[in-house]
């Protein structure tokens, strides 16, 4: 029986509570075998991808809407549902982005309750990357990797050159070598080992699979991808809590390997689990460019193979034509009751301009497909105009003006004279003493 003389020689009274993990293991998707919290990404059984494993019991006893009040705006205040076992290390500034309601936009797309969740300024590399990277190279440590690497199609690279940077970490960035240049430079600049590859995404990804095969070094989307994919959740906390903790009834979303779609729904799944939120899931959809929908095609042929696709598509960022969690996403997107789409180029870029002329936010390729997609599914009735919408904004238009060079117009270029600036905007004064 417990009492101050028989006190476990463990127990540390006046020690700094350290906070508990609720990560149970590892789980197979398919056949639900479980495996120890190591580096297992499938299932030696079935070749199920695994998933991060909690111990909500737990979780429900220790962490409440209160506790989270004193916690720091970062990703880290949903620590207790992320797969970590110390204290964070990595990424300690990351997360917690704005949320905001768009009332320009929703006006200009005839709806009633629009909001933008707004990475594009993620805190360090302006992409909701900065949210897996932060989980994963937290958890890399812990496992004692010191090399962490990825494939990427520029954000993951922007962000693992960073995030590894601060936290003393050797980091190898594999690319196919035909990025915009905003993410070649966003990523040299963390002096990686940058490789770009002749080849496709998918080309560059089933080498990294190789090389990760034969040296010792954590990918983060490969090797350690289940640690990794559960960062995005928290993509969908902020969604739920900057909601005041209410649930909107319908969400749009950049797919690429289509893990982000995945990780929402599980994050509003175990929001209500934990008592957080009530009422019903959000319907969630997918948006992917024309010039690479695997996802969203399988999803609108109601299909259950993901078929690869060759990617050609100003949505660099987007463009993986054989999606690791295609099958996944598409389960979730119809299981959620929701729908996809697929936007062109050119209306890729109207929505980029659309977004920045209404709600003064510059957005990447992906965010235009994010926002094209909506509007198309708005005008189809699929997005029901008196309904709320949230549409996810993913990255930075600063890292792909590539496609936007001749597309903006020029600056009114003058002499430095009032007269060379009369003459030269004339009728596009407002306001002056012409009128
Ligand atoms: C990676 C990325 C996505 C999609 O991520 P997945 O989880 O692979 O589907 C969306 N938007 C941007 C800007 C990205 O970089």
């Amino acid at each position: 029986m417990a009492n101050a003389v028989t006190r476990t020689p463990h127990a540390q009274p006046h020690a700094r509570p350290n906070p508990m993990s609720y990560m149970l293991g590892l789980k197979c998707r398919e056949c639900g075998r479980r495996y120890p919290k190591e580096v297992v990404f499938v299932c030696e059984y079935c070749f199920g991808s695994v998933e991060v494993d909690y111990d909500y019991d737990a979780i429900r006893r220790s962490f409440t809407k209160a506790s989270l009040a004193a916690r720091p705006k970062s990703l880290w205040r949903y620590r207790e549902l992320l797969p970590i076992e110390g204290e964070p290390t990595v990424g300690l500034t990351s997360g917690f982005t704005p949320f905001f309601r768009a009332d320009r936009l929703a006006q200009a797309l005839g709806v009633k309750e629009l909001y933008i969740k707004d990475d594009s300024v993620s805190h360090p590399t302006l992409s909701f990357k900065d949210r897996v990277v932060s989980v994963a190279l937290t958890r890399a440590k812990e496992l004692g990797f010191d090399t962490v690497a990825c494939a990427s199609t520029g954000n993951l690279a922007n962000s693992v050159s960073a995030h590894a940077a601060k936290a003393g970490l050797k980091r190898y960035i594999f690319t196919p070598s035909d990025l915009e240049m905003g993410k070649v430079v966003a990523s040299l600049i963390y002096q990686p080992t940058l490789v770009a590859v002749d080849g496709t995404y998918d080309e560059v990804n089933r080498l990294c699979a190789e090389i990760g095969a034969k040296y010792p070094w954590a990918f983060v989307n490969i090797n350690i991808r289940p640690y990794y994919a559960e960062g995005s959740k928290t993509y969908g906390y902020e969604i739920a809590e900057q909601l005041g903790w209410r649930i909107p009834q319908h969400i749009v979303i950049p797919a690429a390997g289509g893990s982000l779609i995945t990780k929402i729904a599980k994050a509003f799944k175990e929001l209500a689990l934990l008592g957080f939120v009530e009422g019903k899931s959000p319907k969630l959809y997918c948006a992917q460019a024309m010039g690479c929908a695997p996802i969203a095609n399988t999803i609108k042929e109601r299909a259950d193979i993901v078929k690869p696709v060759k990617p050609n598509t100003i949505a660099k960022s987007l463009a993986i034509g054989n999606p690791a969690d295609g099958y996944y996403a598409t389960k979730a997107v119809l299981g959620s009751g929701g729908w996809a789409d697929s936007a062109s180029d050119d209306e890729i870029i109207d929505a980029m301009k659309l977004l920045a002329a209404t709600e003064g936010v510059f957005t990447e390729t992906a965010g235009g497909v994010t926002l094209a997609v909506a509007k198309k599914l708005i005008e189809q009735g699929k997005l029901p105009k008196d309904e709320s919408i949230v549409v996810c904004i993913t990255g930075n238009g600063l890292k792909t003006q590539e496609p936007l060079l001749n597309r903006l117009g020029q600056p009114t270029r003058i002499k430095p004279t009032l007269a060379s600036f009369e003459s030269n905007l004339g009728d596009k004064l407002s306001g002056g003493p012409a009128r």
